[in-house]
């Protein structure tokens, strides 16, 4: 039997191969790579997608974060609240400006920041918020938009796992001042390489970040700020482009995938992911959490199954945040979720046959 892996680009090279090499070949003809038309249209075609006015490429997502928490002004002496619980590229974006990171834990049941642990966290060097889409599934956005407006924090959304997730039928990155997005390769919506965006509704915060990212240049040669190198480029866009139209549809697959992952998946040691009725997830991860991961790891390994932890070591018992001096203990619902989640596979265009060994393969779990 053939193994299914835990992520797989196939059905989409299939599908759209011929389409990405034809607009490859139209970037080498133009002979133009960065900074031109491709870059446009796609910065163009994703702000529609999104429903907003602005979008900015940049070279991957954590630059996008950190570019707009840069152009907000915040820096050495501010503080940043994210969650516990995430990829180290959103602590890292916080403290690559000189601000410190303040870990907001999440809830075990959706491995989302938790809204009512937020506020206790706000002290008047707090200047930004950044809650975490994780695994695809929005935040709660209403209580949090509403304690960041109660102190007047800007809100700034970290999409790289949500592209098209819905809140209330809104599309996540529409809900605060800013949104990172990550065109990584395994992203829902993912480039041949490395690229991210920011999207925002604010003319002005659009310029900052396209400033900031472009050698703090507004004008060729002429540098306001003491900016990064951080572009999308020609043939990235393209690619993006060819995708882009599809991705409604590819995250239906995933969604397809998740229905019969929590419609099948009945063993009492595997927990599985909540889903709040308000928001509509494009599954970027399955995480299920299970007190003997260890095993269940293995058993799926052994049955062909490939599986990932998201992630193995939370950020705050990182080795490169030991000067935060947090030690094990500090946040139990990311270390908990750290030491049980298991992530299952999760891709477009999984079949019926694969997902359902999958399913079976958990049940089978003794
Ligand atoms: C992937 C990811 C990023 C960073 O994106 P890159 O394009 O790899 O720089 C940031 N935050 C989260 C939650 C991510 O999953």
């Amino acid at each position: 039997m053939k193994n299914i892996p835990f992520a797989s680009f196939r059905p989409m090279e299939r599908e759209l191969g011929a389409e990405m090499r034809d607009a490859f070949a139209r970037v080498l003809e133009r002979s133009f790579y960065i900074g031109g038309p491709e870059d446009r249209a796609f910065e163009e075609a994703f702000a529609a997608w999104n429903g907003v006015p602005f979008c900015v490429g940049t070279g991957n997502g954590l630059d996008a974060l950190m570019l707009i928490l840069k152009a907000l002004g915040i820096g050495p002496g501010d503080e940043v609240i994210v969650p516990s619980d995430t990829f180290i590229a959103t602590a890292l974006a916080v403290t690559y400006t000189g601000a410190r990171p303040v870990f907001a834990e999440p809830r075990l049941s959706t491995f989302n920041l938790d809204p009512d642990r937020l506020e206790a966290l706000i002290t008047p060097r707090t200047r930004a918020i950044l809650p975490v889409h994780l695994y695809g599934q929005t935040c709660e956005m209403d209580p949090i938009l509403e304690i960041a407006g109660r102190h007047g924090l800007p809100v700034v959304e970290d999409c790289a796992q949500a592209h098209g997730a819905l809140y209330k039928g809104r599309k996540a990155g529409t809900f605060g001042v800013a949104a990172a997005f990550s065109f990584y390769p395994g992203k829902n919506l993912g480039a041949l390489g490395d690229a991210g965006a920011v999207i925002t509704s604010d003319p002005a915060l659009a310029a900052k970040v396209r400033a900031l990212g472009n050698y703090g240049s507004d004008v060729k040669y002429h540098h306001i700020y003491q900016g990064h190198n951080s572009r999308l480029d020609e043939i990235q866009a393209a690619l993006l482009s060819v995708k882009l139209p599809h991705l409604e549809r590819m995250n239906e697959s995933r969604r397809e995938t998740a229905r019969k992952y929590l419609d099948g998946i009945r063993n009492p040691q595997v927990i599985l992911p909540a889903v709040l009725p308000e928001c509509t997830p494009v599954w970027h991860i399955f995480g299920v959490r299970c007190r003997r991961r260890a095993e269940l790891e293995k058993w799926l390994d052994s049955r062909g199954i490939g599986t990932n932890k998201h992630y193995p070591v939370p950020i705050h018992l990182q080795e490169c945040y030991r000067d935060l001096g947090f030690s094990r203990g500090a946040y139990p619902v990311a270390e908990e979720i750290s030491e049980t989640e298991l992530s299952l596979p999760m891709y477009y265009g999984m079949t019926d046959e694969e997902t359902g060994r999958v399913i079976d393969a958990v049940n089978s779990f003794a």
